[in-house]
């Protein structure tokens, strides 16, 4: 998609805000999802160039030296002002827009402040949307702490979210599964989106009681130096729910790791695995046990490029004002 990203579901991506925290499950575990952070090593990078190089200036003190995360949330109203002004005078619609690439907005330290000055925004685009004096932008909205959401959107759209804002969470494992949970309780005029990347296990399943409250799903395996392979049981789990909801369905890569075969099938046929290979099985185990093993090779994000069944699955919702 043109626009100024590299995210495959996203025509635009912009931040407000930098910092964040890992999340955690509601029993203290760190989220699955969080634990090779992209955006904790890439806020390193922007604190440095921002000394040097002319990056945003919230990036710094977000990351310790060692490039992990001091806590530190430095939220900015004066560009999330910036954001919706470009968007209410663009020519041409930015959608989706994926607000906080970098963060989490709707961390439990962002400012109340903030959060206030966004729902104005928000609710100042749509209006503008409705009346036909901008283009019909949507913002897509990703959190790990959808408590913090539910209650903003309690507070500020108790009626439900803008058409314009499509509320997502992150789920890719069923230890994450409360947060769809939490998701579905959002009253939302646009689509709910969940975002199952990194997708770390079967969750299809786990999904199927709240697929009527959900309007998109986009699934991707993890890309990084210590990328986990993706099942791909995992990702046709979830895009044959989708089928059968009706759910919009985008997958969006396999991240670091490609599908080599049925590990049982290679090794009758006395395949020798490779050094950059490894098996893993339905329920996540690696090794030949369990439930249907495949051999995933580490061939990088690219090579393994983003064919499911041999075709791209780019499915959007549909947002109307
Ligand atoms: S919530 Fe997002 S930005 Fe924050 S630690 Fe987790 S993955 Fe990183």
């Amino acid at each position: 998609m043109a626009g100024n990203t590299k995210i495959e579901w996203a025509t635009d991506s912009d931040n407000f805000q930098a910092g964040c925290t890992k999340a955690r499950n509601p029993d203290g575990t760190v989220a699955a999802e969080c634990v090779h952070c992209y955006a904790e090593s890439w806020s390193a990078n922007l604190a440095r160039m921002a000394a040097t190089r002319g990056a945003p200036s919230r990036y710094q003190g977000v990351v310790t030296d060692g490039g992990r995360w001091t806590g530190v949330i430095n939220a900015e109203t004066d560009k999330l002002q910036r954001i919706f002004s470009g968007l209410r005078n663009a020519r041409r619609t930015r959608s989706p827009l994926f607000l906080g690439s970098m963060t989490d907005n709707f961390h439990e330290d962002t400012p109340a402040e903030v959060l206030d000055v966004y729902a104005e925004e928000l609710a100042h685009l749509d209006d503008r949307i409705a009346a036909n004096k901008c283009p019909p932008h949507w913002i897509a909205q990703l959190t790990k702490r959808p408590g913090v959401l539910l209650e903003w959107q309690r507070k500020h759209f108790p009626l439900g979210t803008p058409r314009c804002f499509a509320p997502g969470v992150t789920c890719g494992h069923s230890s994450s599964v409360w947060r769809v949970r939490e998701l579905a309780q959002v009253l939302a005029l646009g689509p709910r989106m969940v975002s199952a990347e990194p997708l770390l296990g079967a969750i299809a399943d786990d999904l199927q009681p709240y697929m009527h409250r959900i309007g998109w799903i986009v699934a991707g395996g993890e890309s990084g130096p210590n990328a986990r392979p993706m099942h791909p049981d995992w990702a046709r789990g979830l895009r044959d729910q989708c089928e059968i909801a009706s759910v919009p369905f985008f997958f969006k890569q396999w991240g670091e790791w490609s599908d080599v075969g049925d590990a049982h099938d290679l090794a009758e046929r006395g395949y020798r695995r490779q050094g950059n290979e490894r098996v893993v099985n339905l329920a996540g185990g690696h090794g030949f046990h369990g439930t249907d093993p495949r051999v995933m090779a580490r061939v990088g994000k690219r090579r393994a490029g983003r064919l499911l069944d041999g075709r791209t699955h780019d499915e959007f919702p549909e947002v109307t004002s």
